[in-house]
């Protein structure tokens, strides 16, 4: 009989993540953006390629990219730790900062990879609650500050899967509460009005983090990135594989921020579907919170969700099916997309609940 390797005990009990990737028409589950790069963004990436040596190691620090980002932000190369996708980011974050014997601090529900990234990197989980709103009082997420005593602290503004925008004074009140190192996670960041960019400073104990994935229409391309104090940073440098940057996403990600315009349209534009798309959820029987990303949160009534989301399956329709989350019980959670596509899924969402 063979001796099989255990997994480690401390995995035993955490889930991996699930987002089905099924074969359907009309794709609104993952807050990708409905409509890909601009194509002279191909076109440069392609170009610049031509002359690039694969048979070299990429750039280790990635220095044109950083200096790309670095200047978009106003902010020095120093200050950006750019990673396969944010999510690597959270997990450089956590493998720095937090670890063994360190609590990471979320307000629940929120983005599910921040508890679990942490988990995986033996770092302790403390979750607080969220108002029935799911807004977050500050007096409350103080207490919870004081009473963990957290290395890291995170934020999702605007927060996945909920919609809702975190105002400044949160952001304020928990790093003078002493939060640890406090994460807001901007994935949708260039979605709503203000940014804890502006608070970011050496001297301040606070990173953003950013994506490719959903406002530069590159989910494809697995980059994102984190501005914060320069020695929070190299902090993060000390726990990265080396040339995990390959060179092709290097170039894709540098050349893209010269379509910084073509970005803004894209994201004015799925801002205004959005409000048309909530308007038109307002005329059905279901539940929705204010949104400040490219997908709204809602509840059917009085079907389950749970059901709602098959039926839209059987349309060929995938949304997100949060139903049986905690807190979230019967929620769904729909992407905006093209106006063609979220005509469908109306449509679809209208017959359904009949
Ligand atoms: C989509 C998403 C990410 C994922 O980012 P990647 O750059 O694709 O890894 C990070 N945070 C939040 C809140 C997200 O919704």
């Amino acid at each position: 009989m063979t001796d099989w390797p255990r997994l480690r005990a401390d995995l035993d009990l955490v889930e991996g993540y699930h987002s089905p990737q099924l074969d359907v028409t009309v794709r609104l589950n993952t807050n990708e953006s409905p409509y890909p790069p601009p194509p002279g963004w191909w076109d440069e990436v392609h170009a610049a390629l031509a002359s690039v040596p694969f048979h070299r190691y990429p750039d280790r620090g990635a220095g044109a990219l950083r200096d790309a980002i670095a200047g978009l932000h106003g902010v020095r190369a120093e200050q950006v730790f750019p990673a396969n996708g944010s999510n690597e980011v959270l997990q450089s974050l956590l493998l720095a900062y937090g670890g063994p014997g360190r609590t990471a601090l979320s307000f629940e529900p929120t983005y599910a990879l921040h508890s679990h990234i942490a988990q995986l990197t033996g770092t302790a989980v403390a979750e607080e609650e969220r108002e029935q709103d799911f807004t977050l009082d500050r007096q409350r997420a103080v207490g919870a500050v004081k009473r963990w005593q957290p290395a890291i602290t995170f934020l999702c503004s605007p927060n996945n899967p909920t919609g809702r925008v975190e105002p400044p004074e949160v952001v304020h009140a928990l790093l003078e509460a002493g939060c640890g190192l406090l994460v807001v996670d901007e994935a949708y960041g260039q979605f709503s009005g203000w940014s804890a960019l502006d608070v970011v400073a050496d001297d301040v104990p606070l990173v953003v983090t950013r994506t490719y994935s959903k406002t530069w229409a590159m989910a494809g391309v697995r980059l994102g990135y984190a501005v914060g104090p320069e020695r929070i940073m190299a902090g993060l440098d000390r726990v990265a594989l080396p040339y995990h940057l390959d060179v092709v996403k290097q170039v894709a990600g540098r050349v893209a921020l010269g379509y910084h315009a073509e970005m803004e349209a894209r994201v004015g534009a799925l801002v205004a579907e959005r409000e048309r798309l909530a308007a038109q959820l307002a005329l059905l029987p279901v539940e929705t919170w204010p949104s400040g990303a490219n997908f709204i949160l809602f509840r059917p009534r009085p079907r389950k969700g749970a059901e709602v989301w098959q039926a839209l399956v059987e349309r060929s329709i995938l949304v997100r099916n949060c139903a049986n989350w905690p807190r979230l019980e019967g929620c769904l959670r729909v992407t905006v997309g093209t106006p063609e596509e979220d005509d469908a899924f109306l449509a679809a969402l209208k017959e359904i609940l009949a």
